[in-house]
């Protein structure tokens, strides 16, 4: 009878805690999912989902580019090396 018990009891911790986790992971993988409002869809138009603040303008020929993607010379970040050779031919 106390081996009945104790499996009970051992079931529920575990049926607990399982719930928990459950719910967890479903955060984890769905957590854009819950609370947040659709008010502004509207930028789906814009190209990419790359944060503006890491953008980066090629000082040679215009282009906007991420941060960390172009070729640096001399400080001075360009968005391809024929880029940095017109920047150093200026
Ligand atoms: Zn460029």
């Amino acid at each position: 009878m106390r081996f009945l018990l104790f499996s009970a009891i051992v079931f529920g911790v575990f049926y607990f805690f399982y719930s928990k986790l459950r719910r967890f992971l479903a955060q984890l993988f769905q957590p854009l999912n819950t609370g947040t409002q659709h008010a502004g869809d509207s930028g789906t138009k814009e190209p990419g989902r790359i944060n503006k603040g890491e953008m980066q303008q090629c000082p040679s020929c215009g282009v906007y580019f991420p941060t960390g993607t172009g070729e640096k010379s001399g400080g001075v970040e360009y968005c391809s090396v024929s880029c940095v050779e017109k920047g150093k031919h200026k």
